[in-house]
């Protein structure tokens, strides 16, 4: 069946595809090559559905777009502590390919190449062989997209022959001694990641995977732990678009990558992963297109992480008296989502009803709690059950996981007996 999305992502395209600005990456000779007419966009749900539209068989090298992923694979083998030894958090605010330094040493940031170099190095241990590294990276990607990828020869041969820049770059790291390697050895194995290929609707899964604490919803294997997630999506968030990331935190509001092939990706926390594909690219090596559809994609459907989300947990209207065995009681049923500022205006709702009725709070409809909102409202329960009969309906069992609360566990068993 065709969906809307697919229809609304075709419209998409056909708006963008006028747009002839921006020139080919020619520093890579092999990129100069590409068909500038390509373009693709793909979305991935939490559930791991996807919608395509456009070229998306299309297969292209990932270049930059690896750049995250690279980074959360070290931050998972290594840790926070000994990757940020190696490389910083913060904006560096110039260009990707800039010889910089922070003034304590290391890298700005692991999104621009001084810091993706550094991140590369790390892979596997000091000990382990170019192959090794290379191998892993490989490994991981492919763990992200769910599939089996590959490396683009020729375009890895192609930059790595031209690459005189990122070997400057990596000079100035083993000068430091921020990369203990053989500096060409590096970055000839760095520029065969950046030449992994893939399509938007592999990008789309990976940024969904990342979106979605670490667990791939399509093989629903778990790539990386949660934390992970959250310092790569951050560092996306402020780094991702290099000197652009002001612009792009203002009109887009995703945290994304961008790639000098003509690739971009974007992950929204906990909700989708979007991906898309023009080759030509402007001034900062983002895809002129690419930019274009995810400002579209933002404003359309209300993706901006700035966007004022409303409280998203209601007592629903309907909600009215029920026939218990032994007399009525009052319904008080919940739909939305429980967390921290939802559950904190529903217990001032709560605490409007008078003291001794009989209640029954039914979950049926939330479709989701997190650790927090779960804590209050079992907090909740307990103060309300005091001094009167209380039902609990939680089907799906959303307030049981006494151990994650945190909570004396006979609080959970009275209203569980209740039930
Ligand atoms: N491989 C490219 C480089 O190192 C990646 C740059 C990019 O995509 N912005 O120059």
């Amino acid at each position: 069946m065709r969906t809307p999305v697919d229809d609304y992502l075709a419209d998409v395209l056909t708006r963008c595809r006028d747009n002839t600005d921006g020139a080919l990456a020619d520093y890579i000779p092999e990129l100069a090559c590409v068909d500038p007419s390509l373009l693709a966009a793909a979305v991935c749900m939490a559930d791991g559905t996807i919608y395509a539209a456009g070229d998306v068989d299309h297969r292209f090298t990932i270049q930059s777009m690896s750049k995250p992923f690279v980074y959360a694979l070290a931050l998972r083998d290594l840790g926070e502590r000994e990757v940020a030894a190696r490389v910083g958090v913060e904006p560096s605010g110039d260009a990707f390919n800039q010889l910089s330094l922070g003034r304590d040493g290391r890298p700005r940031n692991p999104m621009i190449n001084a810091g993706a170099i550094a991140v590369h190095s790390l892979i596997g241990g000091p000990d382990a062989s170019d192959a090794e590294r290379s191998r892993r990276i490989l490994d991981g990607i492919s763990a992200f997209a769910g599939r089996r990828l590959d490396v683009d020869d020729a375009v890895f041969e192609s930059e790595f022959e031209t690459s005189f820049r990122n070997r400057g770059i990596a000079n100035m790291l083993r000068s430091v001694g921020v990369i203990t390697q053989e500096p060409r050895d590096v970055v000839r194995e760095y520029t065969r990641q950046c030449a992994i290929r893939v399509s938007v609707r592999d990008l789309a899964v990976m940024a969904v995977t990342l979106a979605m604490g670490g667990v791939n919803p399509r093989t629903r294997e778990r790539v990386v732990p949660a934390w992970v997630c959250r310092q790569v999506l951050s560092v996306m968030m402020t780094c991702g678009m290099y000197d652009a990331a002001g612009d792009w935190m203002t009109s887009v509001g995703i945290p994304a990558k961008s790639g000098v092939s003509g690739g971009v990706l974007g992950a929204l926390p906990g909700h989708v992963g979007l991906a898309a594909f023009s080759p030509k690219v402007d001034d900062h090596g983002h895809s002129v297109r690419g930019v274009r559809i995810f400002e579209r994609l933002s404003r359309d459907l209300s993706l901006h992480l700035m966007e004022v989300q409303e409280a998203r947990v209601r007592i629903l209207q309907s909600s009215g008296e029920v026939e218990l065995r032994d007399g009525t009681a009052r319904h008080v049923q919940l739909r939305g989502a429980l967390y921290f500022g939802s559950v904190e205006r529903l217990l001032r709702e709560l605490d409007d009803i008078p003291p001794g009725d009989a209640l029954v709070v039914d979950l049926t409809e939330v479709a989701h709690i997190n650790p927090i909102g779960r804590r209050m409202l079992l907090d909740a329960m307990a103060r309300l059950g005091e001094g009167r009969r209380l039902v609990l309906v939680d089907p799906s069992g959303r307030l049981r996981n006494p151990r994650e609360t945190g909570l004396d566990l006979d609080v959970v068993r009275k209203i569980a007996d209740e039930q």
